[in-house]
C-alpha cells in the first residue's frame, strides 16, 4: 500500500495494484468538491483489505466537464486522462504487476472504457485490467434494501450517505435538497448537470444517513472484490484465438 516502504512492497511482491479514481467537482449545496475523491480513497482501502495488493493513493482529478458552471471543478481533457492512465498502468506492468483494478468513483469518466479495453486488447494475458464502477451497482443496493432512491446520479442519497459515514463534518444536511430532472442520463451529452439540476443534485440528498453510507461502503467493497476476481479469472482463462490473446 502507499504507506508501505518500497522494500516492504518488494518483499510482499504483489501482482495486483489498485487505483481508485475520484474527481474534484461540485456536489450540491451540501457536500464538498472532494466528495468523489474521498469516496475513492475510502473504497480503495476497503477493497485492498479484501484483495490485498498495492493500493495507490486515489487520483483526485479526472474528467468532469459535465460539472462546469460553478467554481471548484478541476478537469483534464479526455485524451490527457487516457494517456495518463495508460502511463500509470504501464509503469506498474514494467515492475511486474500483472493485475490492475481501477475503482472508478466518478460517473463522468466516459473515456475510462476505451482505456481498459485498449490495455487488455494489447497486453492480455501479461497484464489484466479490471474496471469497477460503483454507480453501476446502485440499483442493486436499492434492491438489497440498503438505499431507497433509484433515481440518483449525483450528490443524492448514496453519495450523501457515504460522505456522512466518511467525513460527516464536511456535509451540511440543512442545505440538502431533492431533485430529479425530467431528462435521461444521456442528456449530459447535450448540457451539464447544473443545466438539468440547478442545485447540482440529481437524486434525493435528504435521504442521506451515515448508517446507510456505512452499509453501502461495506457492500460495495464486497461486490467490487468479487467482480474483480471474476474478471481476472475470465481473462486468465482465455485461450489464444488465432493471433489474439484478447
Ligand atoms: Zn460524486
Amino acid at each position: 500500500m502507499y504507506w508501505n516502504t518500497a522494500d516492504e512492497i518488494m518483499a510482499a511482491d504483489p501482482e495486483l495494484a489498485i487505483i481508485p479514481v475520484g474527481s474534484i467537482e461540485q456536489h450540491g449545496p451540501h457536500m464538498p468538491v472532494m466528495t468523489d475523491w474521498a469516496v475513492a480513497s475510502e473504497l480503495g482501502k476497503r477493497v485492498q483489505a479484501k484483495l490485498g495488493g498495492f493500493l495507490l493513493p486515489a487520483l483526485p482529478v479526472s474528467t468532469c466537464r459535465e460539472q462546469m458552471g460553478k467554481k471548484g471543478a478541476v478537469w483534464m481533457e479526455p485524451p490527457t486522462f487516457y494517456n495518463m492512465m495508460c502511463d500509470i498502468v504501464l509503469s506498474l506492468k514494467e515492475q511486474g504487476f500483472k493485475k490492475v483494478l481501477i475503482l472508478q468513483c466518478h460517473g463522468g469518466i466516459f473515456i475510462m472504457t476505451p482505456i481498459v479495453r485498449d490495455l487488455n486488447a494489447k497486453y492480455n494475458p501479461d497484464l489484466m485490467v479490471a474496471l469497477f464502477d460503483p454507480i453501476a451497482i446502485w440499483p442493486r443496493l436499492c434492491r438489497e434494501g440498503i438505499t431507497e432512491d433509484t433515481a440518483e446520479l449525483h450528490a443524492g442519497e448514496g453519495e450523501t450517505s457515504m460522505m456522512l459515514a466518511i467525513a460527516p463534518e464536511t456535509v451540511h444536511m440543512d442545505r440538502a435538497v431533492d431533485f430529479v430532472p425530467d431528462v435521461p442520463r444521456n442528456y449530459l451529452n447535450y448540457g451539464g448537470v447544473l443545466r438539468h439540476c440547478p442545485a447540482g443534485v440529481w437524486g434525493r440528498a435528504t435521504l442521506g444517513a451515515a448508517d446507510k453510507g456505512e452499509r453501502m461502503l461495506a457492500r460495495t467493497a464486497e461486490i467490487a472484490a468479487e467482480e474483480a476476481e471474476k474478471a481476472f479469472a475470465f481473462m486468465r482463462a482465455k485461450e489464444k484465438l488465432n493471433y489474439s490473446s484478447f
